[in-house]
């Protein structure tokens, strides 16, 4: 029988790491074996052993203050023996708020989460923490039912989309390459050939040959077209913005339809911590904040239509028809548009697998800090880009922006070239474009090519900030939504020209807030022109949308 997984207790106190481990058996013996190291300087040791006996360490808990170096120092280092035990830092009672090196150790992904060490026991506060450290842990590690097995080639495209999509959904499922033993026994159980990949099977037997996402969603039981009736509101995308429209939508007794194409949560249910939105102080995966949204509106009564992005849309006399890939259509009285947008990627891969660990796309004020004394890189030559550098150079020792072109001027405002060059510790890298980097647990460097010489060269970086542009999920709207230069829509009194509706609007009242140019069809999230690119904005509008929507169906 395989030897139960390990909870490394790390502290060179004696009576404090007895409360400890005597919590942790308690609680998880026999499924989990607690061990205990009494110093920094021999759990490195400890763990060196278990990996060589091929022993699973699920998480270690370290206390902060200890007399050989920090509980955050050691682990940072508990990955370079085993990839994925989570670490959980364990700090004093009266500690004050978190210091500077426990916001590093957060914002570097060198630690999962922290929390008081029991004192007065049972500390269910501290079990809290553990327990979803290890459902976390336990659901790639522990053997679990299979709904879904893909048999297909480790380095497919289509193979990989497939296992994001199943991930993202929450859908338990086996991977097994085509080149393995388990793989080619499953192809041949069902007689398919090897050729057709990737192939799908289902728990109830059902086998599908390189099938469509919606394909996949059907097979699953999942609805992929909408109703015939006519709906209160269609949602259009299920990241934070649709999910909120649905849960006050169906809250509020309005029937709600939700389309989505991929997977709910949207960009944000890619992010592996989510640690600015409310209510969520150690940070939130973002599959489970999805999840928990999508339950909580479809016990309202909400609908989702999965497989089938919307195609198109249409007013026809007060109703809003939604054309959806795969042949059918959707009639609603409002619709929201919430199809949010996609970061452009450096599309490196070694460097996309850091993010989060030193890589970062996008938002950047709730990561400045942790940047206190550090060497910073940005990438990208527009305004984003320099207002990041700004705010980034507040902190860090030094900030380098890596500029494509040959001068700022390119891309990015005067003002802003003026606050980038009278800035002490900004340095600006022209013609420099990243093409390679990489690190083990976080990045640790990035390689860079001169565009005029071609020369590249490899340096120390542990952390970069990527504001290259986003791109609006709008391509599918016609012409007559009113969007600006890059494709966000343009919404309420954005619409107006010198305080009246622009040509073509048809109403005697202006656009109401959230409102699109076509009345009825509302815009809510990343996708409109000016939104705040957060989470918790990207909520608020999608729940404030509702409210408007009651308006304006009460008008019409
Ligand atoms: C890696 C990463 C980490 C992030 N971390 C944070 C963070 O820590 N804190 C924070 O505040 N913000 C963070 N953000 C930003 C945040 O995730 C977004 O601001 C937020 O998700 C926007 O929500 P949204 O609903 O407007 O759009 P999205 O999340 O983009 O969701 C849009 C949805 O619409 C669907 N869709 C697209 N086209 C169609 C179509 N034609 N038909 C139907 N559906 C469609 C998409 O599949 C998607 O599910 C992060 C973003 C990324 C990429």
């Amino acid at each position: 029988m395989r030897d139960a997984p390990v909870l490394l207790v790390v502290d060179d106190d004696p009576r404090t790491r007895g409360v400890v481990a005597g919590e942790l058996r308690k609680r998880y013996r026999p499924d989990y074996e607690v061990v205990c190291a009494d110093s920094a300087d021999g759990a490195p040791r400890l763990l060196a052993k278990f990996r060589d006996d091929r022993r699973l360490v699920s998480i270690v808990l370290a206390r902060q203050r200890m007399s050989q170096g920090t509980g955050a120092e050691l682990l940072a280092r508990v990955r370079e023996f085993h990839r994925t035990a989570k670490r959980l830092l364990l700090i004093d009672w009266g500690y004050g708020p978190p210091p500077e090196p426990i916001l590093q150790a957060i914002a570097f992904g060198h630690i999962d989460a922290y929390v008081a060490r029991p004192v007065k026991v049972p500390d269910e506060r501290f079990h809290r923490a553990v327990t979803e450290l290890l459902e976390e842990w336990a659901r790639s590690h522990l053997p679990r039912f299979e709904v879904v097995r893909v048999v297909g080639e480790e380095r497919s495209a289509r193979a990989h989309e497939i296992r994001d999509l199943l991930h993202r959904n929450a859908i338990p499922f086996g991977f097994y390459p085509v080149g393995a033993e388990r793989g080619k026994a499953l192809l041949q159980q069902a007689g398919v050939a090897a050729s057709a990949l990737p192939v799908i099977f289902l728990f109830n037997g059902q086998v599908l040959v390189n099938p469509t996402n919606a394909e996949v969603a059907e097979a699953l039981g999942m609805k992929t077209t909408p109703g015939a009736g006519l709906y209160d509101v269609a949602v259009i995308g299920a990241g934070p913005a649709g999910l909120a429209a649905a849960v006050y939508g169906a809250s509020e007794g309005l029937s709600t339809v939700v389309l989505e194409p991929e997977a709910i949560g949207g960009q944000a249910g890619t992010s592996s911590q989510i640690r600015n939105y409310l209510g969520f102080p150690d940070g939130v995966s973002g599959a489970d904040l999805a999840l928990r949204a999508y339950t909580q509106a479809w016990n309202f009564g909400a609908e989702y239509v999965y497989g089938n992005p919307a195609t198109g849309l249409r007013a026809e006399g007060a109703e809003r028809v939604v054309t959806v890939g795969g042949g059918s259509q959707l009639r609603s009285r409002a619709v929201v548009i919430a199809t949010g947008v996609s970061y452009r990627r450096l599309g490196i891969p070694s460097l996309d697998r850091l993010i989060g660990a030193g890589v970062f796309y996008g938002a950047t004020t709730s990561d400045a800090k942790a940047m206190t004394d550090r060497e910073v890189f940005v990438v990208g030559g527009a305004n984003s880009a320099g207002q990041a550098a700004v705010h980034l150079a507040r902190y860090a020792a030094r900030v380098t922006v890596l500029v494509r072109g040959k001068s700022l001027a390119e891309g990015m405002s005067d003002y802003l070239i003026t606050q980038v060059a009278s800035t002490r510790n900004i340095a600006v890298r022209h013609g420099a474009v990243v093409t390679g980097g990489g690190g083990t647990d976080c990045l640790e460097s990035l390689t860079l090519q001169d565009r005029v010489s071609g020369t590249t060269e490899t340096i120390p970086a542990t952390a970069m900030f990527v504001l290259i542009g986003a791109e609006a999920h709008t391509q599918w709207l016609p012409d007559h939504i009113a969007r600006d230069h890059w494709g966000f829509v343009v919404t309420g009194t954005d619409l107006l020209a010198g305080g009246a509706p622009a040509q073509g609007w048809p109403l005697p009242r202006p656009p109401m807030l959230l409102e699109s140019s076509l009345p009825g069809v509302f815009a809510a999230g990343d996708v409109r022109r000016g939104s705040v690119k957060r989470v918790a904005a990207a909520v608020g509008e999608g729940s404030i949308v509702i409210r408007l929507i009651h308006d304006y169906l009460r008008g019409n």
